[in-house]
Formats: C-alpha cells, sequence, structure tokens
C-alpha cells in the first residue's frame, strides 16, 4: 500500500524523524490558511501517488500569501503527468503547504528489503533530487549501502559511515546518523517495503530534513497497522483493484486484452506466461484463490468485464480442493447473470474434470472449451485479433 507525502511524514515524524513544517490543504482556502503560520513564504506541492513532481510542475515556491493562493487554486483539479504517472497522469486532489526550506544540498537516503542478501539495506548517494534510478544506471558508485542485521538494527557507526560516504559536512554528521536510525526504526515499526528521502537536505542553518517522503508498505502486514490503513486513499488507486479487494481477490491490472480469471497465484503466472509466448497481452493477473464460491466468481467475472480494454476472457482452473464441476456451475452462473459479450475460453482440469466440462457444453452458452493450457491460450490468442 503506498500513502501520500504528508501522511509520510506524519509517520516519520512520531519517530522523530526530521521534517518541514507543514499541513495537508484541499482547498486553495485552506492552504491560504495553513501558510499563514509561515507568513505566507510556502511550498505548495501536489499530493499524487507518484514522483516526479517537481519536474511536473507539481512543487510551487511561493513568496507571498497571494501566491500560496494561486498556486493551490492552479493545481486543484489538475491533472498531473509526471515520468511515473503514465500518460493518463493524476488528478490532485490533496495539497501539502509546507513551510520553506532553505536548502544548501539535496542528498539521497533510502531504505529497502534487499532480495539478494534477504535483508533490509539502507542506501544513500550524495546524487539527491534527481532520479536515483538513473545514478543507479550511470554512476552506481556513488550508491552506498549498508546491510542492515535485523537481530540488532540499524548500528550508529553503520549510519555514520553513510554519511560521511556521502559527504554530509562534518559537523552535522551525528545529525544525519540520528536521522538515518530513526528512519530505519520508522521501516521496521511500520513494516514498510519502501522508505525512500529524495531529497533528504542539509539547510542553510544547519538542520538536516526530509524534504520528500515515499512510504510503501507491506499488505500482509496491514492487519497490524490500523492507523496506516486509515491513511488509504482510494482515489489513487487503480479501481479495479479497490473492487477486487472487497471480495478479497488477487487483482492487478495490467495494459493488454485478454482477461484472465485463475486460481492459484502459480497457476495465474503460469497463464499469463502462456498467453505472452503465444503473441497475447493479459489484461490483468487474478487468483480467485483455492475456495472460489459462486460469488467470487461472478463478482471476477464482473470485474474483467468492466474493463472496457478487454477483448476476451480466459479461465483457467485447476479442480484440487476445489471441484472441476463446483467451477463449472460457478462460471455458468455468472456467465448468465453477466452476460458474456466476449469470447470466453474455459480450461479445466483436475477432480470431476468430465462432469464440468458436461456442465459447460449443456449449459447452451457460447463457451470454447480447450484441454491443455497451451491449447486454452492459442484459442484466446486467435478469438481476441
Ligand atoms: P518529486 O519531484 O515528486 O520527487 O518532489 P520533491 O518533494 O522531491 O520536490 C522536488 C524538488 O522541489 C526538490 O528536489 C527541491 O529541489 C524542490 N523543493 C521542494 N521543497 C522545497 C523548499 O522548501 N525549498 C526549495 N528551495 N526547494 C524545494
Ligand atoms: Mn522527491
Amino acid at each position: 500500500m503506498n500513502i501520500h507525502e504528508y501522511q509520510a511524514k506524519m509517520v516519520l515524524r512520531k519517530y522523530g524523524v526530521a521534517v518541514p513544517e507543514g499541513e495537508v490543504a484541499f482547498t486553495p482556502d485552506e492552504a491560504v490558511k495553513v501558510a499563514e503560520r509561515f507568513g505566507g513564504r510556502a511550498v505548495v506541492k501536489a499530493q499524487i501517488h507518484a514522483g516526479g513532481r517537481g519536474k511536473a510542475g507539481g512543487v510551487k515556491l511561493a513568496k507571498s500569501l497571494d501566491e500560496v493562493r494561486t498556486y493551490a487554486k492552479e493545481l486543484l483539479g489538475k491533472t498531473l503527468v509526471t515520468h511515473q504517472t503514465g500518460p493518463e497522469g493524476k488528478v490532485v486532489r490533496r495539497l501539502l503547504i509546507e513551510s520553506l526550506t532553505d536548502i544548501k544540498k539535496e542528498y539521497y537516503v533510502g531504505v529497502v528489503v534487499d532480495r539478494q542478501t534477504g535483508r533490509v539495506v539502507m542506501m544513500a548517494s550524495e546524487e539527491g533530487g534527481m532520479e536515483i534510478e538513473e545514478v543507479a544506471a550511470k554512476s552506481p558508485e556513488k550508491i552506498f549501502r549498508e546491510v542492515i542485521d535485523p537481530a540488532v538494527g540499524l548500528r550508529p557507526y553503520q549510519a555514520r559511515k553513510l554519511a560521511y560516504a556521502i559527504h554530509i559536512p562534518s559537523e552535522l554528521i551525528n545529525k544525519a546518523a540520528a536521522f538515518m536510525v530513526a528512519l530505519y526504526r520508522a521501516f521496521v515499526d511500520n513494516d514498510c517495503s519502501i522508505a525512500e528521502i529524495n531529497p533528504l537536505v542539509v539547510t542553510g542553518d544547519g538542520n538536516v530534513l526530509a524534504l520528500d517522503a515515499k512510504l510503501n508498505f507491506d499488505d500482509n502486514a496491514l492487519f497490524r497497522h490500523k492507523d496506516i490503513v486509515e491513511f488509504r486513499d482510494f482515489e489513487e488507486e487503480d479501481p479495479r483493484e479497490v473492487e477486487a479487494s472487497k471480495f478479497d481477490l488477487s487483482y492487478i491490472g495490467l495494459q493488454g486484452n485478454i482477461g484472465c480469471m485463475v486460481n492459484g497465484a502459480g497457476l495465474a503466472m503460469a497463464t499469463m506466461d502462456t498467453i505472452k509466448y503465444f503473441g497475447g497481452e493479459p489484461a490483468n493477473f487474478l487468483d480467485v484463490g483455492g475456495g472460489a464460491s459462486e460469488q467470487k466468481v461472478t463478482e471476477a467475472f464482473k470485474i474483467i468485464l468492466s474493463d472496457s480494454g478487454v477483448k476476451g476472457i480466459l479461465v483457467n482452473i485447476f479442480g484440487g480442493i476445489m471441484k472441476c464441476d463446483v467451477i463449472a456451475n460457478a462460471v455458468v452462473a455468472a456467465a448468465r447473470q453477466v452476460g458474456i459479450d466476449r469470447p470466453l475460453v474455459v480450461r479445466l482440469e483436475g477432480t470431476n474434470v468430465q462432469l464440468g466440462k458436461e456442465i459447460l457444453n449443456k449449459s447452451g452458452l457460447d463457451i470454447v472449451g480447450a484441454d491443455s493450457l497451451a491449447e486454452a491460450a492459442q484459442k484466446i490468442v486467435e478469438l481476441v485479433k
């Protein structure tokens, strides 16, 4: 789960990670009200679940209350297109109004779960502010890493080592190290998957601050972070995924035109691979789960069909715990209820497969059967052409 910058800063503040003073605003009036506290010298920042706002005009520096109002009016309701939003962009509905920071230098600090070491790693670079992906690609030697032992956490000496490596001014090394230790604690305590501060800044008056903050959370741990779940902004999420989550369906929207309904995450991945192998593009990843009820299958169909990009559907079900006849009945009932107006290929395998196929055949619905995954994928790829 992703949250807004202003929310991330609220979380970080609780852990003693230094952030500029500021508050969220939903209207120009609210923006002005917050900026009054800073005498009108404020940063007006678009809050969307995407970075690259600076370059796209989503971060404005205001020198007066009038300017704050002008920028707030300009940004609220605007569709911001950044290199992270995709061409369709994202509509700005909230602003963060922050006191203006006197930046001396911008750095980068990030905390991630590293697959290679299987540990949490803190990364830092003196090339902050710009796209860190570019630094990683062109000058990886400018990114320093400390692998963190989960039993003891980020040690102060590791934090100081990073701070020295990225050339934080020597009188601020301890402040920067304390910042990093606090950031690590916030990361672990909240089951984050990413905590990224870009830029971390050293200010003219000798402070170390998180000027930007991005926190992502492990969905599987959200059950123990009710306060974080409160931050969820449905307007920032793919509506198909929001709908799917209501019915406990694992759904990820993709760009292709073949809707997939599969039980089991591994089978869903294999199905997507096979579709691609035969030249097609999946429109989604969808795992209806082991105990897919008729209702779940119906909801899954609804979500797939509500996507106008879907030109055909491939159902690939393995009847293990679930029997093929139960699935077949669910597919037929769902198809009747929703009314399927696009090609539908169904491949069933496993317990009671013959019974399941009979149910599909007798249903009178326009369903194309297939015996193997390869055959099913080829058929649907052909049908959507
Ligand atoms: P992003 O582009 O979405 O990553 O948004 P950021 O929060 O990182 O802001 C982009 C850039 O705006 C930063 O790298 C800074 O250069 C600039 N910026 C943001 N806040 C301030 C501020 O208070 N003072 C100054 N001078 N620049 C700021
Ligand atoms: Mn940034």
